[in-house]
């Protein structure tokens, strides 16, 4: 009797780019382990022990990745308030560039860890407004030896 039809979930209304979801749904000991960590500088800052300019120093590249690879998370800035973070996902590994590849599509993700090496995967919580930047889960890709 509705003419309202339903809102079904479907890929082909999905977006390529990573989700907060791809890489950081489930919880482990380590990310509560990255939480504590964080929740400590933040606490330290509060409390005038550490210099704002030490949590936030994020480098421009950082910067800039955080904006075109990451992926935006509700949560604003722990610093600056207002700021928005961005998850982003960084690989390291044979045939990667020292300084990482920055991840910005599920396919280059999945290609990586179809990969028969293992790769090191580090998601960085980014404010590019103040530079504030904090590692959230490190992980590994790939390595199968099938
Ligand atoms: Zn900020």
């Amino acid at each position: 009797m509705s003419s309202v039809r339903t809102q079904k979930f479907s890929f082909s209304n999905r977006s390529i780019a990573l989700e907060k979801e791809d890489l950081i749904s489930v919880e482990r000991a380590a990310d509560v382990e990255y939480r504590l960590a964080r929740q400590a500088v933040i606490d330290y800052w509060k409390n005038g022990k550490i210099e704002r300019e030490s949590l936030c120093d994020a480098q421009p590249m950082l910067k800039r990745n955080a904006i075109h690879c990451g992926v935006p998370i509700e949560e604003g800035c722990p610093i600056c308030e207002p700021g928005k973070v961005y998850y982003v996902t960084y690989v390291f590994g044979p045939r990667l560039p020292a300084h990482g590849r920055c991840i910005s599509t599920k396919g280059e993700l999945q290609r990586l860890n179809d990969r028969k090496t293992q790769l090191s995967v580090y998601v960085i919580e980014v404010c590019p407004d103040c530079g504030w930047n904090h590692l959230v889960r490190s992980a590994f890709l790939g390595g199968n030896k099938f």
